[in-house]
């Protein structure tokens, strides 16, 4: 990936972008965490419809199969201490 500059002249870091709309699409922007230039681009071309359809479905399953890991770990840890 080509390494860009944000509107301060430093160069623009990339994040990945989570929202509905863009799962995944990686985009620019500044790197500063105060006083951010509000630069932003895109990394990569929009997504295709069929990975948009996916992603979103992918991400629910993560975020829940995180969740009952998560009340896994503390069952066991309430179960342990007895
Ligand atoms: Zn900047």
């Amino acid at each position: 990936m080509e390494a860009r500059n944000c509107f301060c002249g430093h160069q623009a870091i990339i994040r990945t972008s989570w929202t509905q709309a863009n799962p995944g699409r990686r985009f620019y922007c500044c790197a500063r965490t105060v006083q951010k230039c509000g630069y932003f681009g895109w990394a990569e071309p929009q997504l295709c419809a069929r990975a948009m359809e996916i992603i979103p479905g992918l991400l629910n399953n993560m975020n829940n199969l995180r969740a009952s890991a998560r009340e896994m770990q503390i069952k066991f840890a309430n179960s342990s201490s007895y």
